[in-house]
């Protein structure tokens, strides 16, 4: 399949060459000519699988075949943060390079009044987080009422964040009769109930399975003790040249403490969480992508939608919480089809965590342990006992907890080491 065939407008085809993508992904194949139609979209697709130019291409399609001298607002683009409404925007713009319309990107953190004064010239795309829309719609500096497109983007993790209700305020303010896209890497209960209020008879596309963003990521577990976690990763990091390495710690603090340790170490390392000022987060990501900074330390939410080309590295510091965090980490690697690692520094305490994720991904993550850092305590290759969910979500933030049987559990008491697998081998 090519771009050719999708009926696309030459001025787009002309941006997509530009961009260098040689074809359409799985998910730009099916929702493209959907979007074009003027049909609601289902679409269940997660981060990096191209969703982002999926809904931009056909929606700048479609302004510009219905083209108006007077501008209005007639897509919006409802996303959960602050980076992803910056990467989105930053999309249309360049999807839309060769064509004359104008995107506006609202968020909080930084000034309203300098949002104010690029709305009041004019624009035709918005491309928003839930609170600061809110807040150009209570101040009447926004005006919605003739919305072409409606897309919410990364719904299931909007619920994550506790957005439901900010959305539900939102699609007050807009018309009836409009396009609606709903995009969503899973479908929790709420997220269906919002869908079926919302959209009119959608297509539905799904493009993979929840865990499939790990198909082309190298995993790795190297089990180490708890108090030995920031000295392994020095080690690695220097012993093995990692360059750009994305780390994820559980908590700000957290996240900070090890930033400035690795410091300390002279490893060029930053911090990414939602304590800081938007003004250093989009400092921080910069330097980062530019490879100024060696290593970023983030957090869970603030990672979210982070888009960076050709990120080699990625490792869990900690193991979060909730498994499907662990994909969707580990997706912030080996993007747009590239080859990645994810490496997760799992000590003892941590063994239920690592078992909830294998469980979700239906295979064991192959284990190595790096010579100088074996742990005294073992990582235990056996099912937690059983003792109740000590899961921090409720059952209905991601579509029910599943309970867990002995029988459904992956077969991982075959204690894997460096010789077990020559694609997770490491270099020495
Ligand atoms: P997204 O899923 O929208 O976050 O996109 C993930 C990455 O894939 C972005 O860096 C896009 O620039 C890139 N991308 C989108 N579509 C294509 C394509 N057809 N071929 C190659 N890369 C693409």
């Amino acid at each position: 399949m090519s771009f050719n065939n999708l009926g696309l407008s030459a001025a787009l085809l002309k941006s997509i060459q530009e961009k260098g993508y040689s074809k359409p992904s799985e998910i730009q194949e099916q929702a493209i000519p959907e979007i074009l139609k003027g049909n609601d979209i289902l679409a269940g697709a997660q981060t990096g699988t191209g969703k982002t130019a999926a809904f931009a291409l056909p929606l700048l399609n479609r302004l510009q075949n219905a083209e108006s001298k007077r501008r209005r607002v007639r897509v919006l683009v409802l996303v959960p943060t602050r980076e992803l409404a910056s990467q989105v925007g930053e999309s249309f713009r360049d999807y839309g390079s060769n064509l004359r319309f104008k995107t506006s990107t609202l968020y909080g953190g930084v000034s309203i009044n300098t949002q104010i004064d690029k709305l009041k010239k004019g624009v035709d795309i918005v491309v928003a987080t839930p609170g600061r829309l809110l807040d150009h719609l209570n101040q009447k500096t926004l005006n919605l009422s003739e919305l072409e497109t409606f897309v919410l983007d990364e719904a299931d993790r909007m619920l994550d964040m506790g957005f439901i209700r900010d959305i539900k305020k939102i699609l007050n303010y807009l018309p009836d009769e409009k396009q609606n896209l709903l995009f969503s890497a899973t479908f929790p209960k709420e997220i269906k109930s919002l869908a079926d209020s919302l959209l009119n008879s959608p297509k539905r596309i799904q493009v993979r399975s929840n865990n499939s963003t790990a198909d082309k990521v190298i995993q790795v577990v190297y089990p180490v003790d708890k108090s030995r976690k920031r000295e392994l990763l020095a080690h690695c990091i220097k012993e093995e040249g990692w360059f750009q390495v994305l780390v994820f710690s559980r908590t700000k603090h957290g996240a900070n403490k090890l930033a400035q340790q690795l410091n300390k170490e002279g490893i060029d390392a930053d911090a990414f969480h939602g304590n800081k000022s938007q003004a250093q987060r989009t400092r921080a990501l910069k330097d980062f992508k530019d490879s100024k900074t060696q290593v970023l330390v983030a957090t869970d939410i603030a990672a979210r939608g982070i888009d960076i080309n050709l990120l080699p590295q990625v490792v869990n510091f900690d193991l979060p919480y909730v498994p499907e965090d662990y994909i969707h980490r580990i997706g912030r690697t080996a993007r747009a089809g590239k080859e990645g690692k994810a490496i997760s520094l799992v000590s003892a305490d941590e063994h239920k965590l690592l078992f909830d994720i294998e469980k979700l991904l239906k295979s064991p993550i192959p284990r190595e342990t790096i010579e100088g850092f074996e742990p005294t305590q073992n990582l235990s290759t056996e099912p937690p006992k059983s003792k109740g969910n000590n899961r921090r979500r409720s059952s209905s933030a991601k579509g029910g907890d599943k309970t867990r049987s002995s029988k459904g559990r992956p077969s991982w008491n075959k204690k894997r080491n460096k010789n077990t697998s020559s694609k997770n081998k490491r270099r020495s």
